[in-house]
């Protein structure tokens, strides 16, 4: 019967494994294996003189990340990972492997960044790389099951659409048959337009795109958002819920994903309740104590502000009460002081993770904010109408799935966090 390789252990009497050949090693009379599937390696030993002339011919023509079949003797053994190696009675290459191979799987020999990302089939076959994968897909998981679980219904709206959400530049165009269009930057209209169809809670986890020239290491050109907009709520609904799906993931990852946690060399912490929600004013202040260039009042927060308030807070925190000029035209003015609004982000000592905001849900408001951003509320007619058949107060955000993850693994690059990125410069694989 064919085992996964972990589930060979030193009691194992007999066992038939297949997987890519990680490590080739001859030292005279004995052949050594490393087998790896993705539940671990193991040691194949051959004895040379003791093993049937077929299996040698064999082990002599297998190259290195080559697939292969063993059936054979199990035993235990100090130093072979998990203390046990098995003898081959068979060996059989089910795909050979071309050498030499454009990635050294086993990571004798390190490589850049861009050369990962070519042979990005053979980059994950690392350990390390893949516990990244497997511990974004708990971190999905979880985020989706969480949210469902709070009553949220999963919806998928379009990625191509007609208008920009916001009206910027940071859209890729399209040919859509005798017409131009765009690929979506946000679900943002459309979960607004499911409050309006009364669904009350929707939550979506796709993609965004986003044609931001700059190439940093927290920006993509197409990222993946979680997207999340609750009727009947304020901006202190929804940062609350987001507050409890962060717990909530962490939680989850710390207490399913130990392996890949331990293969990362990951101790995580899981950040606690409830996280400090610092008005606007006062995080320029703070960030204005040590940054060199001052953040004046109306400034979105530099990367380096960013920096020095996550420095000084240690740990997630929120951003709110944000000056209404610099917010999109959806976000919320207070009634009292319309200068500021219901907006919010939420920030890891690192960088931003989500932004979100109650919703401006009278119309007449709402094309009002439209105009005050130069916009014409001409070209969101569809959007406009469903805020004048019954629109329901509502609030939401966007939480950003790779910096998440990122985050969460202390890793140095966003294209850590993805399988297949795009930025400014790759369009494959
Ligand atoms: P930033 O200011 O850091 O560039 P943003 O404010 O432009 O981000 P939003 O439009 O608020 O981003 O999007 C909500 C979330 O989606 C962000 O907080 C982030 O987690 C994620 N996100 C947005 N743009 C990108 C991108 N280009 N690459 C990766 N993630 C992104
Ligand atoms: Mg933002």
């Amino acid at each position: 019967m064919r085992l996964p390789i972990r589930a060979v252990t030193p009691e194992t009497e007999s066992a038939e494994i297949v997987g890519w050949v990680h490590e080739v090693r001859d030292l005279g009379g004995l052949s050594f294996f490393l087998i790896r599937d993705r539940t671990g390696i193991i040691q194949v030993t051959i004895p040379k003189k003791k093993v049937p002339a077929e299996i040698l011919d064999v082990a002599r023509s297998v190259s290195r990340e080559s697939v292969v079949r063993v059936q054979g003797t199990v035993k235990a053994i100090e130093k072979a990972p998990g203390g046990r190696e098995i003898v081959p009675e068979e060996l059989e290459i089910i795909s050979i492997a071309e050498s030499p191979l454009p990635l050294d799987v086993a990571e004798k020999v390190p490589a850049e960044m861009d050369t990962r990302l070519d042979s990005r089939f053979l980059d994950a076959r690392k350990p390390r790389v893949r516990a990244i994968f497997f511990i974004r897909s708990a971190v999905t998981c979880a985020a989706t099951a969480f949210l469902a679980s709070r009553g949220c219904v999963n919806i998928a709206t379009p990625k191509i659409v007609a208008a920009a959400t916001e009206g910027g530049t940071e859209l890729f165009p399209i040919a859509y048959f005798e017409k131009e269009a765009f690929m979506n930057q946000s679900p943002q209209l459309y979960k607004q337009m499911m409050m309006a169809a009364g669904f009350e809670g929707v939550f979506e986890l796709g993609p965004i795109f986003r044609a931001e020239e700059h190439n940093t290491v927290r920006h993509l050109n197409e990222a993946t958002s979680l997207d999340v907009e609750v009727s009947f709520a304020d901006h202190n609904d929804v940062m609350e819920l987001l507050e409890d799906l962060i717990v909530y993931v962490y939680d989850y990852v710390a207490m399913n994903c130990a392996e890949h946690l331990a293969e990362l060399g990951v101790d995580l912490t899981v950040p606690a309740k409830p996280f400090p929600r610092i008005p606007y004013a006062e995080a320029i202040e703070i960030a204005n104590r040590t940054v060199e260039e001052k953040i004046a009042f109306g400034d979105d927060l530099s990367p380096a502000a960013e920096r020095a308030i996550g420095d000084a807070i240690g740990g997630h925190y929120f951003v709110v009460d944000w000056p209404t000029d610099i917010r999109p035209y959806y976000a919320m003015p207070y009634p009292d002081r319309p200068e500021f609004c219901k907006a919010f982000d939420l920030m890891h000592p690192r960088m931003e993770l989500s932004s979100g905001a109650q919703r401006v849900h009278d119309h007449d408001l709402l094309v009002e904010r439209i105009r005050a951003k130069g916009l014409s509320p001409e070209s969101f007619e569809f959007y406009l109408k469903t805020f004048r058949y019954g629109m329901p107060p509502h609030a939401g955000w966007g939480l950003g799935i790779e910096r998440l993850v990122m985050t969460m693994l202390d890793l140095g690059n966003i294209r850590e966090a993805v399988l297949f990125p795009r930025d400014r410069h790759r369009l494959t694989p």
